[in-house]
């Protein structure tokens, strides 16, 4: 469980990609890297990642319209009950 470096690679491959880097990427604090990588440990030193703060807004963000259409499919029910 120690860091063997792997980090460094897939760290400047990401910079390359920006719009991936984007998307879904995690932090491995042991490793102090950024990483778009699907697994929920990091690669390098094996560490569970943490969801960068941009992840979980968007999150928090999805959770809100969820909501939301929720709500309006509940309005929605409500007014076809009342016509029939
Ligand atoms: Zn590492
Ligand atoms: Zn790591």
């Amino acid at each position: 469980m120690v860091c063997r470096n792997i980090c460094e690679r897939l760290y400047s491959k990401i910079i390359v990609g920006r719009s991936s880097y984007a998307l879904g990427r995690k932090y491995c604090r042991r490793c102090e890297v950024y990483f778009c990588h699907d697994g929920v440990s990091c690669p390098c030193c094996g560490m569970a990642l943490r969801m960068s703060p941009a992840s979980k807004k968007d999150k928090e963000r999805l959770r809100q319209i969820q909501l939301r259409r929720e709500e309006e499919q509940d309005r929605i029910i409500r007014i076809i009950k009342r016509t029939k």
